[in-house]
């Protein structure tokens, strides 16, 4: 579904991505795991059209992204939840969840998404007049997976959703993003916390740096003396 192939994005005269393939089949939970700075959001967001590419090609149903505009990439299907979750604090929630149906033209359809999205979130139903920028973090999370859903995304990147969290609305997100696997969005997972991600992807690469050093099943990675003195202390 998702190809990136030799892949290299520079800030400047800094290179964050040396040249990183992987690819994301249909239906998977892939995992993106790796440190503080090795290059997990550059990899997001050069897919996203957020960042410009040097070199290399990604590739989405088989159609070359590279060179779209961030708004023609969410027209295809890819959608972002980025790190920090970025709502609109001085928006309601309601007006935030509508910002993720920007490009989305069929007013009744974007009701109905909107009325499911509360569904799957009765937290942002009860607060759907309050002010983004009052939610908990938790709510923020679900919030800005929310505004991702409204584009009807086939593939969703999430850009570490355990950040920040208490252990136990890291286990509520992940199921969630089980669940919207199970309905057959297909997921692109960055985590800084290898242990949740593992538990819930079916395959996973690990950046180091700008490179990817190791990839694998999950159990594959689980077994990895390399993942478990770096990634799952010890
Ligand atoms: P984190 O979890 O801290 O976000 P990451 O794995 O997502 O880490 P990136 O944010 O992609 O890493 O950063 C990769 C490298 O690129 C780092 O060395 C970082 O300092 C550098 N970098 C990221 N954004 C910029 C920028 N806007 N300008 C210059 N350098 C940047």
């Amino acid at each position: 579904m998702l190809k990136v192939e030799g892949l290299r994005v520079n800030y400047d005269a800094i290179e964050a991505l040396h040249g990183i393939s992987f690819e994301v089949r249909e239906g998977e939970i892939v995992t993106l795991i790796g440190a503080n700075g090795a290059g997990k959001s550059t990899t997001l967001n050069a897919i996203c059209g957020l960042v410009p590419v040097s070199r290399g090609g990604i590739t989405f149903m088989g159609e070359d992204l590279v060179g779209l505009s961030p708004h023609g990439i969410v027209q295809r299907g890819i959608s972002q939840v980025p790190e920090g979750r970025r709502v609109f604090a001085n928006l309601t929630v309601e007006d935030n969840l509508l910002m993720g149906a920007y490009t989305r033209k069929d007013a009744k359809a974007v009701r109905r998404d909107m009325e499911q999205v509360y569904e799957r979130f009765p937290r942002l139903k009860e607060r759907y007049r309050q002010l983004a920028g009052t939610l908990s973090g938790g709510e923020q999370q679900m919030l800005a997976l929310g505004r991702a859903l409204m584009s009807r995304p086939r593939l969703l990147l999430m850009d570490e959703p355990s950040m920040g969290l208490a252990p136990l609305l890291v286990r509520e997100i992940f199921s969630i993003i089980q669940d919207l696997n199970r309905e057959g969005v297909t997921i692109l997972l960055v985590e800084q916390n290898a242990h949740m991600a593992l538990k819930i992807a079916h395959r996973g690469y690990v950046l180091e740096t700008g490179n990817i050093i190791l990839s694998g099943t999950v159990a594959e990675l689980l077994e990895n003396e390399e993942v478990k003195r770096a990634y799952l202390g010890g």
